[in-house]
Order: structure tokens, then C-alpha cells, then sequence
């Protein structure tokens, strides 16, 4: 294959963007893409004459309005390109259906800010991310806003909070005499997921309606050999890799690294990173094209934070970073970042955001599925603290603590083979079991679950971050000495916010008492962690950097609450439906076989103890009462849940609905182990785990 040639083919790129649009046209579009200048309008017919041609060519006979409502997913409404002509059709694409769509917003969650009745949602062409055309449709990229201007979707508020970034930072560099046309953030998201059969899938209701298992007894043979994690692909994973990587690139998406993660069956890809509004739409795309090309492989793709229990989660890790329009990474440290006072700056401002607003960034990552993981063994406690690294840590340790800082040089490594090259070693190490981790030129912000739309935490990451800029600007625009003033605010801010630092073991034992005792928040669920969002404080910050309105912001946090309950709920209900029709009546059917094996025993052999039957009866016989007491409870518990009224509902969720589920699990994962395998109604997690030869 000529990956070259084949790069991006699907896409209306900036490269077929110049040879397909008149000169002036051209000038004109890029000016908004790469200054963030309003786009002319004007030029929306010129626009969508050359994309619909380009992807006429490319097959297409459709296009649409690609969006991301706040479910979380994105959506889209097919039109085709042809209008009557006398007796004919012609394809045709005008301006105006380029710029704005009209969907039906009545059926998208809008948390109220939109009453059914006025059911006018329109959709505004995004041109910072590019179309595509894929299966015979023109994806335009677009945000989706209420007829009264409220934003109905993760992406209108994105491009808000980049907004807001780009001039606050803009003013931050002004100072230091840096002048540019646009400040972006940057970011790559590393993606992991779970690849098992199809065959295997069809078979388990729970992971079909819910997309994790809702019973398994653990498997025998996990992740604790530690051999998967980069471990040789099998056949028919690379297989499904290389068509996935090969989907990917048509679509301009810069798959790069591909490997086993630490679990058996699971993966990881990571791109390139790019603009933030671009990374997510890719993001998205990738999942989306996951899935189908597993699909074409008879593998399904389990995109889910926790497939199943005891196993590691799959993340999404948030690289991020802010870049001016010519090439310069705000958070690059150089080579003495002690003396880069620009550098400095920008690592207090990022340092104040993360523990001013822990409670919207905690909240930013939360959801049902990835409750399972925040906290777990693997993933980064639910906590929120910044990792440094040995050099940065130790400039802001001398910082706070007024002790000359002595550069720690980039040490050079050895490989202590005398043929292997001196390499430059990095000059932070990886600490895994940091939520919010330096590395190097970024930061990672490793809390996103797998599945999640990436805007809602750089939504939050981006605002929290602009407006410490703007608090930085307001001070130093008015400084007569820059250089000092700049000194001391960052070390004001480093002292004030040093308790957000923490350098090392994240998953230790001692990271939670020490923890509380700084007073940082540790919200363990998202019906803890969303409520923080109606503060005040949490509120006005999204309201100051223009990024929500504070009905908007409400209307967020009640659909957060609002789809936990219904996740709970549908839940819930799939374990009372698994439980009731096949798990209790299959373990009835065994113990009751086991029961005619002691009578025709006994009747051939007289009186025998048969102690291996009786054994197992009494104890089946046992838990499988536990199991429909357990049953009657968590039915009861639920329909006594008034799931209108959203936060005393996810309350309950969280305490009393996902305890009563765990009470049914239990008795349920121990039958599996005791009950014949040709009994038990599910594939079992070696079968799942284990499914792809
Ligand atoms: P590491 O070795 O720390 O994992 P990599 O260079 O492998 O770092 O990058 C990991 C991810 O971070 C990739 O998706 C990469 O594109 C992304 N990344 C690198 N630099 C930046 C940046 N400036 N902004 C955002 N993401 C970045
Ligand atoms: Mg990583």
C-alpha cells in the first residue's frame, strides 16, 4: 500500500482544500481555521460547491450535519445532494445547507434548558475541522445550538473554552514580547480497548445492553504474569490492526503507536495529537471505526471503562498542551526551565487551575462506567494531585521553599553496552499512577474513561486554565517591573497551591490519608463528584471565561446525574433479567440433576454418604437463595427510586442500588464456580478473555 497516496484520501483537507477552492476562497477559510478569524460567509457557496464535487468524486450521494449531543455520542442525519431539474436531478450542495442545519432537537437530553415545545435545534457548520466523506456521506463537522442560542453539545463550548484560552494566553505572551496569531491547545488521546469474539458476545446480554459484565467469576489466569503489556499481537489482532490503522489513516487520522495493554485482550492505540476540536472529532471517528472494522474481522470491540471485574480498565489518556500558531509549546520547560520565567508561569497557572478546580475536573471524568475504574487497582486514584518529576518537582520545591535550585542537567544515559548509543535521558520519568502527570513538553491527564467524549475534560482543563491566565494578566499588565512581579506571583501561587503536588506512589496506601489531610476533594462516584458543579465558584468560572451560561452549566450537571441513574437503572434491570431467567433456573436444573444422581445412586448402591452431591446441593441450594433474596431486594429498592427527581435518585444509585448489585453478583459469581459448565448460561471470562486465537 502507498500509505502516502492513501493518507487522508477521505478527507477534505487543507491540501485539496487549496487545489479545488478559488484563491480568494481559499485565503478566506484558512484565515478562520488558522487565526480563528469570524468566518466570511460569503464564501459558504464556493465552499460547498467544491466539497460536494470533491465528494461526488469520492462516491458520495449524501452529506450531513455530524454532531455530538450530549449523549456523549454523535449523531447524524442523512440528506442527499440531488434537487429536480425539469425531468433530471442534479447534486447540488449550497451555502446555506453547508452553514446551518435544522435538526429535530426535541429528542437530545438539553437538562431542561430546552422545553420539548420549542424543539428548534440548528446545526453551524464547524469549519476548524475538516469534512470527510465516509460509506457514500459528506461528513461536515458542525455544533448544535437551541433556536435561543444555548449549546445542545460538547463541541459549541469547546470551541468556547478554546477561545477563551487563546486570549487569555495571547495576553500572558504579549508580556514576554511574543506575538502571535492564535494559541491552540493540543491534544492526543492515547485510546485503549477490549477486542473478544463475536460468537462470545452474542452470548452475554450484559455486555450487549450494557457493555460490561454484570457477573463473571474471575478467571484463573489474569494480568498477573505481567505478559500481555507489549506482548507479540496474535494473528488476528494484527490482522484487525492493520485494517484499522489503514481505515484510520484514510480518514487522516494519525494512528501511530499500536499494542497489547497490561490485560489480556486489551489494546491501545495512540495518534499523533492535533488541535483539541480536531483530536476530539478524530477521537470519536476512531471509536466509531474501532468497532466496525472488529466488526468485519468477527471481533467485537468493547469500548466500556470496566468489561470486566478484576481485570484492568481501559483509559483515555489526555495528552495536553497549548501551542502558538508558529510552533511554540507553551509548556516546553527548554533546557534551564529555572530561568524560562514564561515557562514558570504557565506551569503555575496550570498548577492553580488543577487545585482550584479539582471538583469540576473530577467531575469532568465522571460517569457510571468509569466509577469502576477511578479508584481501582490500575487507574489513577479518584483523587486529583499534579506529578512533576524529579527536575520541575525539585525547581518548585526550591521555589516554595526559598533554596537556590540547582539544575538537575538532563542526565546522559548509558545502556553500558559498549556498542549502544549515549541517549539523552528524559527528564521526567513516567509515573503511572499519577491522574495528572508532566511529561516533558505535556501534560497527561490520565482519568478520562475509554469511552468518553474527550471536550468535557478540556472543556474544564481549558477554562480553568484561561482564567488563571487572565488572574496572571490582570497582575502583570500593570507591573512596572515584569521579570520581578512575574517571580512573585509564581512563587505566591506555587506556595498556595503546593498541595496539589504529589511526586510519588499515587496507588500507595498512603496516598489517601495524606490526601484528606491536605484537603483535597476524593469523590469515589459521579454522584458525589457531579454536585460540586452547582457551586458557585464552579459555576462563575465557566460563566467568566464565556465558555457556559449559567443555565447551561446547570442544565450539564443535571444530565450527568441524569444519565447516571438511567445507566444504573438499565443495569440493574439486566442483572434481575439475567439472574431471574437464567442463572437461578440453570443452577435449580443442576442442583436438581445432582439430586437424581443421589437418588439412582443410592438406589443402585444403598446407603452410601454421597458426600460430593450432598455437599454441593446444600451449598447451591444455599447461595441460590442468597441470590433471590438478594433479587427481591434490589427489586424493591428500585421501584421504591423516584427517578425524576435526579439527585436523590443517583443518591440512591450510588448507595443503596449499586450495593444491592453487588449483593446479587456475589452469590451469582460463587454459583459459577461450583456449578457445571455445561449448566451456566454465559461464556465464561476465560471464554471471553481468551476468545481471539
Ligand atoms: P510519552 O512517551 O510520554 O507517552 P509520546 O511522545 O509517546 O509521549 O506521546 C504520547 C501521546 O502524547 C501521543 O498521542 C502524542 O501525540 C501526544 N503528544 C505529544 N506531544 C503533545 C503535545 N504537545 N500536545 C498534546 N499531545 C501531545
Ligand atoms: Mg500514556
Amino acid at each position: 500500500m502507498n500509505l502516502p497516496s492513501k493518507f487522508g484520501e477521505n478527507v477534505f483537507s487543507d491540501s485539496v482544500q487549496k487545489e479545488m477552492l478559488p484563491k480568494e476562497v481559499y485565503k478566506a477559510l484558512r484565515a478562520t481555521i488558522e487565526a480563528g478569524k469570524p468566518l466570511d460567509t460569503s464564501i459558504a457557496g464556493a465552499v460547498a460547491a467544491a466539497m460536494k464535487d470533491w465528494a461526488v468524486s469520492k462516491g458520495a450521494t449524501h452529506y450531513t450535519h455530524w454532531f455530538q449531543p450530549l449523549t456523549g455520542l454523535t449523531a447524524e442525519k442523512h440528506d442527499s445532494f440531488i434537487e429536480p431539474d425539469g425531468d433530471k436531478v442534479i447534486m447540488r450542495l449550497t451555502g446555506k445547507s453547508l452553514i446551518v442545519g435544522e435538526p429535530d432537537a426535541s429528542s437530545f437530553p438539553s437538562g431542561g434548558s430546552r422545553a420539548t415545545y420549542m424543539a428548534r435545534g440548528y446545526t453551524a457548520w464547524d469549519p476548524t475541522s475538516p469534512a470527510f466523506v465516509k460509506e457514500g456521506t459528506l461528513y461536515i463537522p458542525t455544533i448544535f445550538v437551541s433556536y435561543t442560542g444555548e449549546t445542545l453539545d460538547k463541541k459549541g463550548p469547546l470551541l468556547r473554552s478554546m477561545t477563551a484560552i487563546d486570549a487569555q494566553a495571547k495576553r500572558i505572551l504579549k508580556l514576554f514580547g511574543i506575538q502571535c496569531k492564535k494559541v491552540a491547545t493540543t491534544v492526543g488521546p492515547e485510546q485503549e480497548y477490549f477486542i473478544i469474539t463475536e460468537e462470545e458476545y452474542e452470548k452475554r446480554k450484559d455486555l450487549q445492553l450494557t457493555g460490561r459484565t454484570l457477573f463473571g467469576a474471575p478467571v484463573t489466569r489474569g494480568q498477573e504474569l505481567e505478559d500481555h503489556y507489549f506482548g507479540v499481537l496474535k494473528t488476528k489482532i494484527s490482522e484487525f490492526m492493520r485494517d484499522l490503522d489503514e481505515e484510520l489513516w484514510s480518514y487522516g487520522i494519525l494512528s501511530k503507536t499500536k499494542h497489547n495493554e497490561v490485560a489480556p485482550a486489551q489494546h491501545e492505540m495512540a495518534p499523533v495529537f492535533s488541535t483539541t476540536n480536531v483530536a476530539v472529532d478524530t477521537n470519536m471517528l476512531t471509536m466509531e471505526i474501532m468497532k466496525k472494522v472488529a466488526k468485519k474481522h468477527g471481533l467485537v470491540c468493547l469500548l466500556h471503562e470496566k468489561p470486566f471485574r478484576g481485570i484492568n480498565g481501559s483509559g483515555k489518556h489526555n495528552n495536553w498542551s497549548m501551542s502558538t500558531d508558529s510552533g511554540l509549546n507553551l509548556l516546553d520547560p527548554g533546557n534551564n526551565p529555572e530561568q524560562n520565567t514564561l515557562f514558570k508561569l504557565v506551569l503555575a497557572a496550570v498548577i492553580k487551575a488543577v487545585d482550584d478546580y479539582q471538583g469540576p475536573l473530577r467531575a469532568s471524568v465522571a460517569s457510571a462506567a468509569n466509577d469502576h475504574r477511578l479508584g481501582a487497582n490500575e487507574a489513577p486514584p479518584a483523587i486529583i494531585s499534579v506529578y512533576l518529576g524529579d527536575q520541575l518537582g525539585a525547581m518548585v520545591d526550591s521555589i516554595v521553599k526559598g533554596e537556590k535550585y540547582v539544575s538537575g542537567e538532563a542526565p546522559e544515559g548509558s545502556l553500558g553496552v559498549p556498542e549502544s548509543p549515549i541517549f539523552p535521558k528524559d527528564a521526567t520519568d513516567r509515573n503511572r499512577t499519577s491522574p495528572f502527570a508532566f511529561t516533558g513538553n505535556k501534560f497527561e491527564f490520565r482519568m478520562l474513561g475509554s469511552q468518553a467524549n474527550v471536550s468535557d475534560a478540556n472543556i474544564c482543563l481549558n477554562t480553568i486554565v484561561a482564567d488563571a491566565f487572565q488572574q496572571f494578566a490582570d497582575e502583570l499588565e500593570r507591573a512596572a517591573d515584569l521579570e520581578k512581579a512575574a517571580n512573585e506571583l509564581i512563587e505566591r501561587e506555587l506556595k498556595a497551591h503546593y498541595r496539589i503536588i504529589f511526586n510519588l506512589d499515587g496507588y500507595g496506601p498512603e496516598w489517601e490519608p495524606e490526601a484528606e489531610k491536605r484537603g483535597l476533594l476524593n469523590k469515589k462516584n459521579t454522584a458525589d463528584a457531579v454536585p460540586v458543579l452547582y457551586e458557585e465558584k464552579n459555576i462563575s468560572v465557566f460563566v467568566r471565561q464565556g465558555v457556559f451560561t449559567r443555565e447551561e452549566a446547570i442544565a450539564r450537571a443535571d444530565i450527568r446525574l441524569e444519565n447516571y441513574t438511567k445507566i444504573i437503572n438499565i443495569e440493574a434491570l439486566t442483572m434481575l433479567e439475567m439472574a431471574k431467567r437464567d442463572v437461578i433456573p440453570a443452577v435449580s436444573d443442576f442442583v436438581a440433576d445432582l439430586c437424581q444422581n443421589v437418588a439412582a445412586k443410592q438406589a443402585v448402591c444403598g446407603d452410601i454418604p454421597y458426600a460430593t452431591e450432598k455437599k454441593l446441593i446444600t451449598k447451591l441450594a444455599a447461595l441460590n437463595d442468597e441470590a433471590s433474596a438478594a433479587i427481591e431486594k434490589l427489586e424493591k429498592d428500585l421501584g421504591a427510586i423516584n427517578k425524576e427527581d435526579i439527585g436523590p435518585a443517583s443518591q440512591a444509585m450510588a448507595h443503596v442500588i449499586i450495593p444491592d448489585m453487588e449483593a446479587l453478583r456475589k452469590p451469582v459469581d460463587e454459583m459459577e464456580t461450583l456449578t457445571s459448565s455445561d449448566y451456566w448460561p454465559y461464556p465464561s471470562y476465560f471464554d471471553l478473555l481468551y476468545s481471539v486465537k
